[in-house]
């Protein structure tokens, strides 16, 4: 391409009082002839200057020196024209102090700063290119399939439909409903939020058998799904029948004997395997995107684990339900039993039929410990106090229901709820801890309580005891899915979650780490029949959106409308297969010598490809090795100064608008430091640190997002992979003679910008203690 680039510096917002823009616009090389001022960029005065600069000099690549680029950037979409932004208001003079304020000249490391900062982003827009978008090889398939017929499928392929798409409902089950239909009441969703309500099922059930474009199959489920949003092929089958995509389970080796054949690796399958992921099912049904609405299941008491043989370490101890007397006991059910036998007619003691007038509910496992049931949630405590309100419809004014928790939740309007029931004279309530659950001989049972909030341990005879057990999801320890993905079927890492497909548990709650492929309701996590149709809906526009997004070629989530992705040079591809490991998405396969193979629509675009790459092979066209090294390159390295020059690379997602925040917030920290927006850590490929170390850059921080259990990623691992590459970055330091302490990763969410100005100057007093950079010079 071809560039001709216009420079124009905003003088609003402070930025003239701040700095020398004469001698700033001198920075601009000569051969860019274009160069403008203006005091408010952004005015329409100024984004006319800027479009009139298009139209009649060919301007294709504006740089404008204002600020962040995480503001105004509708206003500066001069697409086609390639946009690059100097950030001087938020980066520069809103978060730098003069070191004299009653000086009247600018503040030198201020001015230097900017000047720097105005180089690199020359740098920057010299070697991006304009993006153009994707363009998928085949036609987008614009259908849904929503995979469970409960009510959150149902509202989902509803929700679908009323948006003009069409929906396919696959259950597995002979009828649809799900459990909502195994209901007596629901909890209330409207004011006063105090009686219980007739369920809504019925009517969902109606409606989606009768909207036109809602198609509804039951009786089966997916033996595969392979292809990418917009291009997924579904194969299906009887529930629980033999398919040929059914990968066997690795064979257990046997002490002593040869080792047993093992089940092929998706990237060693021949192609009749059914783990080879490259093969078309030529039965397969075609479909756009997927919502996962496939609900839980019940919890189950752990089975008894067998004792450790001799030599053998003992496995974690499961926590202990025997005092609770499940299974043992006739009158102690579950939570979901007691609904079950409510839907039915009355509430009756399974020991002998009898009415069970007085009944215990116990939310938490009790003995001492602070814990609920596992998978327990807030909805568990409303169902409890929903299931309350039956003893006393079912056993008459004498009717007595005695709810025992550690945590009673009850979040929004559900508070209403609570109070109801709390000004019910016959449902008791209050925090204790259960020690025992016996029985008496009439089959009455008696249930021992301590620490109440009555402030005594106390005991209650009661005809019933339901345990408030949790809702498990469906895709605990089941692929549900069976995707042939190189990943592997189902999501992974999925014992971190607990088994729920999870994604990024604060910011994107419907997206799972398969991209096109939604989940909604109690699969997503426990939730009341109202949050299940919030979230069909949520999962219903999510879907639409991945598949207009597929049809337009661009980027779906996090990067929406991003019209960029990932570009390999082949020729140069060593088959490594780090970017199809690292990929955090499944969105590269490769083919048998380990060539990726990629999906440009699973692609988020986060770049962990390009950070994984040791040829550097991996490019984006307004983001790539050259375009980031060059803006490291462009940095100003002082032979002799008494101040160290630090690079930070930062995540645009949380870290880069901490900085930002910093200087809306009039904080501050060393002008000696200079920040480069990254899309990810997981992006950084490592040659970026080599080149700024090389160059004689004193020290480099990477910050980003949180990692680990509560990770923040926006591209879930980006950030804790960048750390495993820090261990090798730490590695290659020693061996150049550097000292590790150069270079520094640190996460940090977007709400911390306040640590930022402690995190610099840690780090600026730690690189000023290892002393300057060697290479400085060379
Ligand atoms: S690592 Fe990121 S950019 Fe690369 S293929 Fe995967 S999703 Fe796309
Ligand atoms: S990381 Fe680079 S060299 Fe390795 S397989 Fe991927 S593209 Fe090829």
């Amino acid at each position: 391409m071809d560039k001709k680039l216009g420079v124009y510096i905003c003088t609003g917002c402070g930025i003239v009082e701040a700095l020398d823009i004469e001698k700033l616009e001198k920075k601009v090389p000569p051969k860019i002839k274009i160069r403008k001022t203006h005091p408010i960029v952004c005015s329409p005065e100024g984004v006319g200057l800027i479009k009139e600069d298009i139209a009649s000099e060919g301007v294709n690549t504006v740089v404008i020196a204002a600020c962040s680029r995480r503001v105004l950037y509708d206003v500066f979409d001069f697409g086609p024209a390639i946009v690059e932004r100097v950030n001087l208001r938020e980066g520069v003079i809103w978060s730098h102090k003069p070191q004299d304020p009653d000086a009247e000249e600018p503040d030198e490391f201020i001015q230097e700063m900017a000047e720097d900062y105005l180089r690199m982003g020359l740098a920057e827009a010299e070697r991006i290119l304009p993006a153009e978008p994707y363009q998928p090889e085949e036609p987008i398939d614009k259908r849904i399939m929503v995979l469970g017929g409960g009510v959150t499928g149902l509202s989902a392929a509803l929700d679908v439909a009323k948006a003009g798409y069409e929906a396919t409902v696959i259950e597995k089950a002979a009828k649809v409903g799900g459990f909502a239909a195994k209901l007596r009441k629901q909890t209330p969703s409207s004011y006063p939020y105090e009686d219980l309500q007739e369920p809504v099922i019925e009517q969902i059930i109606k409606e989606a058998q009768a909207h036109p474009r809602v198609e509804i199959r039951t009786g089966i489920e997916v033996a595969r799904i392979a292809g990418a949003p917009g291009l997924f092929d579904v194969t299906f089958k009887e529930p629980g029948s033999k398919s040929k995509w059914d990968i066997p389970a690795p064979v257990e080796e046997v002490e002593g004997a040869e080792a047993p054949p093992q089940p092929p690796m998706a990237d060693k399958a021949t192609p009749e395997d059914p783990a080879n992921i490259l093969a078309k099912d030529p039965e397969a049904e075609r479909f756009g995107a997927i919502i996962l609405a496939t609900g839980w299941k019940a919890w189950e008491l752990p089975k008894e684990t067998e004792a450790p043989k001799e030599g053998e370490e003992p496995e974690a101890k499961e926590p202990s339900y025997d005092h609770l007397g499940l299974e043992k006991l006739a009158n102690v059910v579950t939570n979901v039993a007691l609904e079950e036998m409510a839907a039915q007619g009355k509430i009756l003691r399974p020991s002998d039929g009898k009415p069970a007038t007085s009944v215990a509910f116990v939310q938490c496992p009790g003995q001492g410990s602070d814990e609920d049931f596992p998978y327990a949630a807030a909805i568990t405590s409303t169902v409890a106090l929903k299931q309350a309100k039956y003893v006393r419809e079912d056993g008459g004014p004498d009717a007595r229901a005695y709810i025992f928790y550690q945590h009673m939740r009850t979040l929004g309007q559900n508070e209403y709820f609570y109070k109801s029931a709390q000004q019910d004279e016959g449902i008791f309530l209050t925090k204790g801890d259960v020690v025992s659950v016996s029985e008496n001989g009439d089959g009455t049972l008696v249930l021992e309580a301590n620490d109440t909030l009555l402030g005594e341990n106390i005991k209650v005879s009661v005809d019933m005891v339901v345990l408030g057990t949790g809702m498990v999801p469906t895709t605990k320890d089941d692929p549900v899915l069976n995707l042939a993905y190189r990943q592997g079927p189902g999501f992974l890492d999925l014992d971190l979650f607990d088994g729920y497909p999870d994604s990024n548990f604060i910011c994107f709650p419907y997206e799972t780490r398969r991209t096109g492929i939604y989940v909604a309701g109690c699969v997503r996590r426990a939730m009341s029949i109202q949050e299940c149709r919030e979230d069909a809906a949520g999962t219903a526009l999510k879907a639409i959106q991945c598949i207009e997004s597929a049809n337009r070629g661009v980027s779906v989530h996090p990067r929406s409308g991003d019209m960029t992705f990932p570009d390999f040079f082949f020729q140069r591809c060593t088959q490594c297969k780090r970017c199809t490991e690292e990929c955090p998405f499944g969105a590269l396969d490769d083919d048998e010598k380990g060539t990726p193979l990629p999906n440009q629509t699973r692609c988020r675009r986060c770049g962990t490809c390009m950070g994984a790459c040791p040829e550097r092979i991996v490019n984006f066209a307004d983001y790539s090795i050259d375009s980031i090294g060059s803006m490291v390159k462009a940095m100003d390295v002082p032979e002799e100064d008494e101040k160290p020059r630090v690079l930070v690379l930062a995540c645009e997602n949380d870290a880069y608008p901490a900085f930002d925040m910093v200087g809306i917030k009039g904080l501050s920290y060393s002008p000696f430091v200079r920040i480069i927006p990254v899309r990810c850590l997981g992006s950084m490929n490592v040659v970026w640190i080599k080149d700024a170390l090389s160059k004689g850059i004193d020290g480099i921080l990477l910050i980003g997002c949180k990692f680990g259990d509560d990770y923040q990623c926006h591209f879930i691992k980006g950030s804790e992979l960048a750390s495993i590459r820090m261990d090798k970055i730490g590695e290659a330091l020693l061996s150049l003679a550097l000292e590790k302490e150069r270079v520094k990763q640190v996460e940090i969410a977007i709400d911390e910008y306040d640590k930022i100005p402690g995190i610099i100057k840690e780090f600026m007093d730690t690189i000023e203690e290892v002393g300057p950079n060697p290479f400085k010079g060379f």
